[in-house]
């Protein structure tokens, strides 16, 4: 395909400056943008730039340099007004404009003009499989993050799924590193087209939340270059990406901020980064290693004093004390200004960008209808279930957790102060309108006391997850506090065996007014406040201990739990009209229905950053549901939406099947059109769906824990594991279905026998033999028949989205170098292209391949 070349010529020209990397590669980025950003004149912005930038440096004092190295509030840089430099701002995330801090602490700032796009997360691009979505995506992120005064925005996210139970993969694109880098690289460009620098992070490694800010990673030198590194170096080397953030973890002993390796001599060096290396949010540096290693930028250590940071004082101190040259310094500055430059902080001509524009809520929505995938669409009485006929469509239950959940505030960072969002239950009645009888019932958990459900909890963890505040004292009177947590339910069990005084508290909100029942349970003394005044008090009861309270629906009310034990306790309550069903009701009310659609999966109280889930299994009661539900209703239609894997006991019984990642402010209109055919589906998996935790190589080798992670599968990754082990995956990456059907035709190959620095090109021919418009990912992967080191079956080389009308074929274009058939030689330390057979597999998914074409290599 055209965009294949493209990219390419975006590569050769990284070989020359930045300046010409920007220029080339925003030259190339796809013009399908929501709205076109206007010209300005790039090469007048950068002329004589260098010696601009050496005459700055020369002016700026020695402070004034270190002030430009460091942060002097959480999300700004100095400004050195004298010489015109002005402060510098950044903000999160990938997925939207991050709501205003307060300039020193990690309050809000209370702005109430800050609302943004909320994008779907970068899992749901991925999904897509499509570099013109992954720049559409970096348009509006660019354009609002100008509109807010940005400089930097933190993102996109460059790291892979290897583990399911990451909390930070909905930030990311998946499990392979040609899919993650091309889309990074694309949603880079147009990020930049809007004058402000795009941050890939978090370089790298970064691979699980457990002891996010401690862990270390020693991977082999293959599997680092091969797996973890190449979507950072095609963010550098295709998308001129003007920043990078070093992640918390470590590498080989040291945080990667200060490996000399993984930044001098990869990043800086092999890879030629010129623009600036930041650090994560509050990352224990050392000033000697980080300074003399390549870190440019300290961004948000906690200490009391800005002057504190490793790079302020104690970096002017060894400066001055001759340890550090001010040549290393300068080279820093240099960095920054150069950014400067480049995002047109100089200029007055800078972009001034758009925010909440219908054309970014269309983007929003034209991204998420691009990345929701249909995984299973079987028949049942003759015919397939989706999609649905909206004119046949009277009486609809919905069931699941997710029917009216909002996800836009939650996940951590990437949180996002939503102009607004479109629940899938406001999807649906937008789409049916309101003659449509669609009613939601809500089931929770069998047990006969589950503790609050987060629905009714305000209080939040400040990864966006409803949390309980739990305070810790030294006594029953609860004068001086030990320390603070949280904890996600009104439930806490005491793990040391020694008595707790221990204070929950949250702010709840009813969902209807009327006589509440609170159900206490647990060994020891419980004492429960509303709004201050205590309302009882219990030690050990013997069963459940029931404590009625009047409250009115909206209202916020303060709920204390004071307990003094050495054992459990848990506190649950009954709530009055209904709001929670059995599930045999649910079943019940099912039969009764025309259509039942369950929306369930996860939410960022399990996809989150700092945390990682505790297992695959779904949350609450939805497998034990969705088992009753599909024994009854096996016409019922299941929307799981998630950024991770999820087991699905209950999927042989399932027919049909919709996974979505987080669908952004207009999730719910996207799921609407797909469910209704109004779209025809066309994502594919970013990441291996496998049946079973034990399936994935970090569980299966042992190898998720605090401490050392070895990688101990090698290159063997995500589908390259399952496919070298024979192992069977509930959906395979690159897997999706659509409402059409397309057949794969006659190929052309520009050569058999190929040498030197020869490239190949690939066609192939598509047609699309349905009714229905549609489009599909082709998929093409390079297999080794013969290696000196075992290598995997298959691997990602190449992909091609073709948009087709009934009837209609195209050809799918693919241009294959060297170093697609290469691997990382540990021993001499390049990428060695073997000699001999190689096959070409070009197919629908990783897993169906439907042309394999032979090539040899002289
Ligand atoms: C996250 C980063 C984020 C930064 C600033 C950190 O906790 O790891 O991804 O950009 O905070 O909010």
């Amino acid at each position: 395909m055209k965009k294949q070349s493209l990219l390419r010529f975006c590569i050769t020209s990284t070989a020359a400056t930045a300046v010409l990397t920007l220029a080339a590669c925003n030259a190339v980025t796809p013009a399908k943008t929501p709205s076109a950003a206007p010209a300005r004149d790039q090469a007048a912005r950068v002329a004589d730039m260098d010696s601009k930038i050496e005459a700055l440096l020369a002016k700026l004092t020695l402070d004034e340099k270190i002030s430009l190295v460091h942060a002097n509030g959480k999300f700004s840089v100095a400004a050195v007004e004298r010489l015109g430099i002005h402060e510098t701002w950044l903000s999160d995330g990938p997925h939207g404009v991050r709501e205003e801090i307060s300039r020193d602490k990690w309050d809000p700032a209370g702005w109430t003009n800050d609302q943004a796009t909320y994008l779907p997360p970068l899992t749901m691009v991925a999904a897509s499989w499509d570099t013109e979505i992954a720049a559409m995506h970096g348009n509006v992120l660019g354009s609002e993050a100008r509109h807010r005064n940005k400089d930097f925005i933190l993102g996109p996210g460059a790291n892979l799924a290897r583990l399911p139970l990451y909390g930070r993969n909905f930030e990311y694109f998946g499990e392979d590193p040609l899919l993650s880098g091309k889309l990074a690289a694309a949603e880079i460009r147009a990020i930049q087209q809007n004058d402000v620098a795009a941050t890939v992070k978090h370089y790298a490694l970064n691979t699980q939340e457990l002891n996010r800010i401690g862990v270390d990673n020693n991977p082999d030198e293959r599997t680092l270059r091969e797996i973890y590194l190449p979507a950072f170096e095609m963010s550098v080397k295709e998308g001129g990406v003007l920043s990078v953030m070093g992640g918390y973890n470590e590498y080989k002993g040291t945080n990667v901020n200060q490996s000399a390796e993984l930044v001098n001599q990869i990043l800086k060096g092999e890879w030629g980064f010129d623009g600036v290396l930041m650090t994560d949010w509050n990352v224990d540096i050392n000033t000697y290693d980080a300074a003399m290693n390549g870190l440019d930028l300290e961004m948000g250590t906690d200490v009391a004093d800005f002057d504190q940071y490793f790079f302020a004082k104690p970096l002017k101190a060894q400066i001055e004390a001759g340890k550090i040259p001010e040549s290393v310094l300068d080279e820093k500055v240099r960095r920054m200004l150069r950014v400067h430059f480049l995002i047109g902080k100089f200029d007055k001509y800078r972009l001034h960008g758009e925010r909440n524009t219908q054309a970014h809520q269309q983007a929003a929505k034209a991204i998420a209808e691009a990345g929701i995938v249909l995984l299973k669409n079987d028949a049942v009485n003759g015919k397939k279930l989706l999609p649905l006929d909206k004119t046949a469509v009277k009486n609809v239950l919905l069931l699941g957790p997710n029917v009216d959940k909002l996800h836009g505030a939650g996940g951590g960072s990437s949180t996002v102060k939503a102009l607004y969002e479109v629940s899938p239950m406001a999807g649906l009645k937008n789409a049916l309108g309101d003659d449509i009888k669609l009613t939601y019932l809500r089931t929770r958990q069998p047990a006969e006391n589950p503790p609050i459900d987060g629905i009714f909890v305000e209080t939040r963890h400040w990864t966006g997850t409803p949390a309980w505040n739990t305070n810790f004292f030294e006594s029953a009177k609860r004068v001086n506090q030990t320390h603070f947590d949280t904890v996600p339910d009104s439930a806490y069990k005491v793990t040391s065996g020694k008595t707790k005084y221990v204070s929950l508290l949250a702010d709840i909100k009813p969902l209807a007014s009327g006589e509440h029942q609170f159900k206490i349970q647990g060994k020891g003394k419980i004492t429960l406040f509303v709004n201050g005044k205590k309302i009882a008090s219990i030690t050990s009861p013997k069963g459940i201990y029931r404590v009625p309270y009047t409250f009115n629906k909206g209202e916020r009310y303060a709920v204390r739990i004071d307990y003094d034990g050495k054992d459990q306790f848990l506190m649950g309550w009954d709530t009055p009209g209904g709001i929670f069903v059995s599930e045999e009701a649910a079943v019940a009310a099912a039969m009764a229905a025309d259509t039942v659609i369950f929306v369930g999966g996860l939410s960022h109280g399990d996809d989150r950053e700092a945390i990682d889930r505790p297992d695959m299994r779904l949350p609450g009661n939805q497998d034990s549901m969705l088992t009753k539900l599909l024994a009854k209703r096996p016409d019922s239609i299941v929307v799981m939406m998630a950024g991770s894997a999820v087991e699905m006991p209950w999927l042989p019984k399932a027919n049909a099947l919709v996974w979505s990642s987080y669908g952004g402010m207009e999730g719910g209109n996207a799921l609407a059109n797909i469910l209704f055919g109004d779209i025809n589906p066309s994502g594919k998996m970013p990441y291996t769906l496998p049946k079973r935790l034990e399936d994935t190589p970090a569980i299966a080798l042992n190898d998720y824990n605090e401490n050392n992670i070895t990688y101990p599968e090698g290159v063997f990754m995500g589908y390259r594991w399952f496919d070298k082990h024979n192992i069977e995956p509930l959906f395979p990456f690159g897997y999706g279905l659509s409402y059409t059907d397309f057949s794969y035709g006659e190929t052309t190959q520009s050569a058999k026998v190929l040498s030197g620095d020869s490239t190949l090109k690939i066609s192939v021919e598509i047609t699309n033999t349905g009714a229905v418009a549609g489009s599909e990912v082709v998929q093409l992967y390079v297999h080794d028949v013969a290696a000196s080191v075992d290598r995997p079956i298959r691997e990602l080389k190449g992909f091609a989205k073709v948009h087709l009308a009934p009837g209609e074929k195209q050809r799918a274009e693919f241009e294959l170098s060297p170093r697609d058939f290469s691997f990382w030689d540990a021993e001499r330390d390049l990428w060695l292209l073997e000699p001999g057979q190689f096959e070409i597999h070009i197919g629908r998914s990783s897993r169906a391949i439907e042309k394999v074409i032979p090539v040899t290599w002289q």
